[in-house]
């Protein structure tokens, strides 16, 4: 059809007048269709379910912050397969912020047929970029230990300080930090904690501020 100047305007003003009368209530309504009460509700198949249908719950923490807001993991074949805020847990009471409720994404995916499957983006190997590099290369745990171990030491050895300058005792390296992780749980924090204290570090922080 050739639109003509003249009938685009004509057409274009007939299209919004009709989307305004939309808008306000104007257009004509839907029929309501009542439920028959002679027949049955249809069972929701397997499609129409959750994919929570055969999981365990198993209630845990949300390991994003000090918060400390409660998750309910839905494990299916020792996998989570989604995750959603706890509604009795005292602290959260259902809710969970952007992160912990994207929590499932830390490990998971769906693939195309919705089945959870990990991440490829996940890391699951140790990861070494030495000083000056800009590659990073495949290691294993024992080297990642052995190297950290072999550093710390150096390192404590070389600082640690008995004294400050006014002779006291301080029995401190100044020269290490150490951070927490609000993936452990409170006996690891513990653990951390003593460990860094016996180690004399002084400069120690965790990120939910344990
Ligand atoms: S990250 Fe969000 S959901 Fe997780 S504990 Fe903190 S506030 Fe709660």
């Amino acid at each position: 059809m050739k639109v003509s100047r003249r009938n685009f305007l004509w057409l274009s003003g007939a299209v919004v007048a009709g989307s305004l009368a939309a808008k306000l209530g104007c257009a004509p309504e839907e029929p309501v269709v009542e439920p028959d009460p002679d027949e049955p509700t249809p069972e929701p198949s397997i499609e129409d379910d959750f994919r929570l249908e055969f999981a365990s719950t198993v209630s845990n923490v949300c390991s994003f912050c000090g918060v400390g807001c409660g998750v309910l993991c839905y494990v299916e074949d020792g996998k989570i397969v989604s995750v959603e805020g706890d509604p009795d847990h005292p602290v959260s009471e259902g809710a969970l912020c952007s992160k912990g409720a994207a929590m499932f994404q830390k490990y998971y995916e769906y693939d195309e047929k919705g089945n959870a499957i990990v991440s490829p983006q996940r890391v699951t190997e140790v990861l070494y970029r030495a000083p000056g590099a800009s590659d990073w290369e495949v290691k294993d745990w024992d080297w990642a230990i052995q190297e950290i171990a072999r550093r710390i030491k150096d390192t404590r050895d070389a600082d640690f300080k008995e004294t400050n300058d006014a002779g006291q005792t301080v029995n401190r390296c100044e020269s290490l930090a150490w951070i927490g992780s609000a993936k452990c749980n409170n006996e690891e924090n513990y653990l951390y904690r003593k460990f860094v204290a016996a180690m004399g570090i002084v400069n120690n922080d965790h990120c939910a501020r344990l």
